[in-house]
């Protein structure tokens, strides 16, 4: 697919002079196996104070010193495999135009984007699509000091050793393995464990631990990887003198240096206390450094680093390594704060019974950040928002932080402009200028709507148990979020309170919406499989319910472009704004009322099941598109800029690595661990 040059002058200062002009923004980088590489911008990086910049470049610097631990924890031959491809990228001499050199290149791609050799999202083994033939006669012909060799091994013992590791499909064939009836951490590749320890092993070990009564624990086992030793069961803790103290020491050497910058005091303690943490393993610093963390509201950077997330362990237990850093987008955070300062005039409007109202509601404010580096697990796929911590008592007693990262959102939006999907999928140029213009802004107020005002608007009658509409409670939840959202987009209230300019706007958000419940979301679903995902099947059940209402009065209609290609028409959008509003009415009594018979009717009669024939066609449609379901990012490059002196006078910014010299230049510089780390 050809890279979409955009320019930012529809975004960016209206008033720029033609001889102003800045360079087109290149989103799209590259795409190759199931993988698109796209680019963000770093808007506002500028504006910084050199303090401020200073402190980003120092937690940036922090940020990437991280990235081996997560190849080591993903899978213990990560490291080893992953410089072995690199020796040979780097020494190769010969023809790059064979089938073999190509898919080489692929694969060593995949193994730096997943940060590893299992898929990041999948977790089966991916496997090399050249030869063990090409792959052994490389390896013979480089410098045996530029292989990651053990002490006295030599090149056929490695090879005879890392090939099956490679090729063969049955050995550590899956990162995390779930399924049922089996031992999840002996059948999982991922290193978290050590190896021969079982599921029961680790069951018993951590229970042990745990004291029933203790209102305030830690995250036990968050910070460790579980091993066997003279027949014990013992943690071996990452931290500064404990497994990957080589990369911890050099995290804890930029964060000393970005706590000296540190915008105000709180900061500083965030960052000291994170460094004593790093430095001790104790989990109740940790604990500690969350709790500042959550009290640091007035600096304008933030970031994270460390042991966060437990997506990578079967039973939830161990974290894996991840940072970003990033500073606040006041703009769009005035956005949130608008929006949930006038929370009591949407409750009061909204079009639903005044008996399952909250007579005085609190909008949540969200805060819009703009990321400026990621590593470790958000690298290069990355997550578009961010709700920590993860602590369940800190998040009762002390809050949590929920945050949005626009620029990642807009060069998704950027990235997919011109890509084809919506010529394919959109009735007609009305409806493409409508998302053009304003698909961005009516998705993200969209979303802040239903994040900031929806989920917390309305109540249960008294009495009523919050667990009666059972499994599909989180459905109907997803629904009356997104039916408040969408209703009150169309809302001229947002037009006074500034938020959007046209009162035209939203019908971008609506057509999308109806497009998206109606057909392309069945892209994200197997032939022959229904819709199982709660928001997916919100989504089809708002869509699938007003396309039922609206047809017959001719509101929507589905038709046949061109004869075979189904499209979504939306000929009034006002009364398909009152469908909206009734079925959130009905959506909230049942919420409210606990009516488990309607919420399953709704549900089972329109978020579930897929029309063959009509998935079958959006599938064919998409595939011929040839767009990538998973997407990741390549960061900037900051320098510290001095002046004779050697006084720092600026931080610059700058765009233009590639992915594959990134990722070449991080494994030169950032890349302190051993080949092994036991
Ligand atoms: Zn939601």
């Amino acid at each position: 697919m050809a890279t979409s040059a955009l320019c930012f002058a529809c975004s960016g200062n209206k008033d720029q002079s033609e001889n102003q002009k800045e360079e087109p923004f290149n989103y799209s980088l590259e795409q190759f196996s199931d993988l698109q590489i796209l680019r963000y911008k770093v808007e506002g990086f500028e504006q910084l104070s050199l303090k401020q910049k200073e402190l980003v470049y120092y937690l940036s610097q922090a940020a990437l010193e991280g990235r081996d631990i997560m190849f080591d924890q993903n899978f213990r031959y990560n490291l080893v495999i992953r410089r072995t491809l690199e020796a040979i990228y780097e020494n190769f001499e010969g023809d790059k135009n064979t089938d073999d050199y190509k898919e080489f290149e692929i694969y060593l791609k995949r193994v730096w984007f997943s940060n590893g050799i299992h898929h990041h999202y999948g977790q089966e083994k991916f496997l090399p699509a050249f030869s063990k033939d090409f792959f052994e006669k490389r390896l013979r012909k480089i410098d045996n000091s530029k292989l990651p060799l053990k002490s006295g091994q030599g090149i056929e013992e490695f090879i005879a050793e890392i090939c099956p590791i490679m090729f063969d499909p049955t050995l550590f064939a899956k990162k995390i393995n779930q399924d049922a009836d089996i031992d999840v951490i002996a059948m999982s590749a991922n290193n978290y464990y050590g190896q021969g320890i079982t599921q029961k092993e680790v069951e018993t070990f951590y229970a042990n631990m745990k004291d029933p009564n203790d209102k305030t624990p830690i995250s036990y086992g968050l910070n460790s990887r579980l091993v066997r030793e003279n027949g014990l069961l013992v943690e071996k803790v990452w931290k500064v003198d404990g497994l990957y103290s080589q990369a911890i020491e050099k995290i804890v050497g930029w964060l000393e240096l970005a706590e000296n910058v540190a915008e105000n005091e709180q900061q500083k303690k965030v960052i000291n206390t994170l460094i004593k943490y790093y430095k001790t393993g104790d989990l109740k610093i940790f604990d500690q450094y969350a709790i500042h963390w959550l009290d640091d509201k007035n600096s304008k950077i933030d970031f994270i680093n460390g042991f966060t997330e437990t997506y990578g362990d079967p039973l939830g237990i161990k974290a894996s390594w991840e940072s970003i850093v990033n500073f606040k987008n006041e703009e769009a955070s005035l956005r949130t704060e608008i929006i949930s300062n006038n929370a009591q005039w949407f409750e009061d409007n909204a079009p639903i019974n005044p008996l399952f109202k909250k007579k005085e509601v609190r909008g949540v404010s969200a805060k819009v950040i703009s990321v400026a580096m990621i590593g470790g697990d958000c690298y290069p796929a990355t997550p578009i928002g961010i709700n920590l911590p993860n602590s369940n008592w800190i998040r009762k007693d002390h809050g949590s932080k929920s945050v949005s990262i626009e620029n990642i959102t807009d060069a998704y939006d950027k990235a997919s402009q011109g890509n084809g999907f919506s010529q394919e999928f959109v009735w007609s140029n009305t409806e493409l200028e409508l998302m053009k213009n304003y698909g961005f802004v009516t998705d993200n107020l969209h979303t802040d709507l239903h994040e900031c005002l929806g989920h917390g608007s309305g109540q249960l009658l008294a009495g009523v148990d919050p667990d009666a509409l059972k499994a599909y409670g989180a459905t109907i939840e997803e629904a009356r979020a997104d039916l408040f959202g969408l209703y009150f987009i169309a809302d001229p209230k947002l037009i006074e309170l500034g938020l959007l300019e046209n009162k035209e706007a939203y019908k971008s958000e609506y057509y999308k919406f109806m497009m998206n419940g109606l057909l392309t979301q069945l892209v994200r679903i197997e032939l022959g499989k229904n819709i199982e995902e709660s928001h997916m099947r919100n989504r089809a059940l708002i869509a699938r319910w007003v396309y039922e209402k609206g047809e017959s009065e001719n509101i929507i209609q589905l038709v046949k472009k061109d004869g075979e290609k189904t499209v979504v028409i939306i000929n009034d959008y006002e009364k398909m704004r009152s469908l909206l509003g009734q079925l959130l009415a009905e959506v909230q009594r049942i919420k409210s009322e606990g009516d488990l018979k309607a919420a399953k009717e709704l549900v089972e009669n329109y978020a579930i099941k897929v029309d063959p024939i009509l998935h079958a066609e959006i599938l064919e449609r998409y595939k011929k598109l040839n767009l990538s379901p998973y997407k990741g990012f390549v960061n900037p490059v900051y320098q510290l800029i001095r002046d004779n002196q050697g006084k720092l006078t600026n931080v610059s910014l700058s765009y233009t690595e590639g992915y594959a010299q990134q990722m070449m230049r991080y494994s030169k510089e950032y890349s302190s661990l051993p080949n092994y780390n036991e």
